[in-house]
């Protein structure tokens, strides 16, 4: 039997403690889980329902939900029970919404210590209340709402900020014997960002929730993520993560799992090889690539599709692919597995590709 090599990785995982949100694992011995969080009204309960489901059609293994009023901590117990992923409320200001998502079965609560009143003195009931529904904890410290002490203290949301606010938590936590929670210290500089995560890093054995807070709108948002993401990545740090945008949080999902299967932290899907086109090309590349792009989405098996515009590079890439077509003369040939396979006029080389590729998608089905 032939032993399937795994794909090479930049770093191995920093290992972490482990722990469960919901039925997904979090830390080291786990897959670097992908989240989001809904923007409904939580206690609009069928739109938020609605949302969780589009999330998880996209790939999201973890869902957020904001829990700013009472009638959104009422709603928590039929999200939880209803949700296909698991659920975390997201607490800020108010204990007691603490409690009630602890209640609610919810897979975990994230709580904000900058923004609980009188937080510290709360941790010991939180966390014994937690730990008897083996309900797990994030301390999410935000540059945004720092703990006024250390903002005194340092004056600005330093990476040393973040992190003592996080390892301070974080020791109030283990002091009452609660181990089950990660931490996030997130900034929307993604320098300040990774040089806190970093220091995080080194300070404990937590699994990290990487994001890069406030990172913009969808193009920005995704640049300063992937950067940041790939920088604390690349070196092992980081067990879940929330690419924020400000724009739908099924794109956020795309982004964190094509971050991902990028770094080769996930078993890669499709992936479309397309050329940027230049003077030599004799095809619109740009409108191919989107054609075939939008004609194979969803597609789950791991594909390689080049899609290329000239003979200079073509016909190499696209032997190397899966599946490919190099253009040139009004005409495309269709490579399969290296072989050319046919030669297709220029109208047809977007439904002939299609074609193949649900073929060698039902081909892996079968093998
Ligand atoms: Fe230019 Fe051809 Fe290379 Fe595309 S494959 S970038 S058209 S040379």
């Amino acid at each position: 039997p032939t032993v399937k090599e795994e794909p090479p990785v930049l770093a191995p995982r920093r290992k972490t403690r482990n722990f469960m949100v919901g039925d997904v694992g979090v830390g080291s011995d786990h897959q670097i889980s992908v989240q989001s969080m809904t923007t409904t009204k939580t206690h609009d309960i069928n739109a938020t329902l609605q949302q969780i489901a589009e999330l998880t059609a996209s790939g999201c293994d973890i869902v957020r939900v904001a829990c700013p009023t009472d009638k959104d901590a009422q709603a928590l117990p039929i999200i939880a029970m209803k949700s296909q992923i698991p659920v975390i409320a997201d607490i800020h200001f108010q204990p007691k919404y603490v409690y009630a998502a602890i209640e609610a079965g919810c897979g975990a609560v994230r709580v904000n210590p900058g923004n609980i009143r009188k937080f510290d003195d709360q941790v010991g009931e939180i966390a014994k209340m937690a730990k008897d529904h083996g309900v797990s904890l994030r301390i999410g410290v935000n540059a945004g709402s720092l703990d006024k002490r250390l903002m005194d203290k340092y004056g600005k949301a330093t990476p040393e900020a973040l992190v003592e606010s996080a390892v301070w938590e974080a020791g109030l936590f283990e002091e009452h014997d609660f181990h089950d929670f990660k931490i996030s210290v997130k900034h929307s500089d993604p320098v300040i960002m990774v040089q806190a995560y970093q220091m995080l890093a080194e300070r404990g054995d937590w699994p990290l929730h990487l994001g890069v807070t406030e990172a913009g709108p969808a193009f920005q948002g995704t640049i300063k993520s992937a950067t940041a993401f790939g920088a604390l990545l690349s070196q092992g740090i980081g067990d879940t993560i929330r690419v924020s945008l400000s724009a739908p949080p099924a794109e956020e999902v795309k982004v964190g799992n094509q971050l991902l299967e990028s770094l080769n932290l996930r078993p890669r899907k499709l992936e479309i090889v397309s050329c940027p086109s230049c003077g030599r090309a004799q095809v619109d590349v740009y409108k191919l690539a989107d054609d075939v792009t939008a004609g194979l989405e969803g597609m789950e098996h791991p594909l390689r599709v080049a899609v290329m515009g000239c003979v200079v590079n073509g016909p190499g890439e696209a032997r190397d692919a899966d599946l490919g077509v190099a253009s040139g003369n009004g005409k495309g040939q269709i490579f399969v597995k290296g072989e050319v396979i046919k030669t297709v006029p220029e109208d047809q080389i977007v439904e002939t590709l299609i074609e193949e590729a649900n073929r060698l998608a039902e081909q892996m089905e079968l093998s």
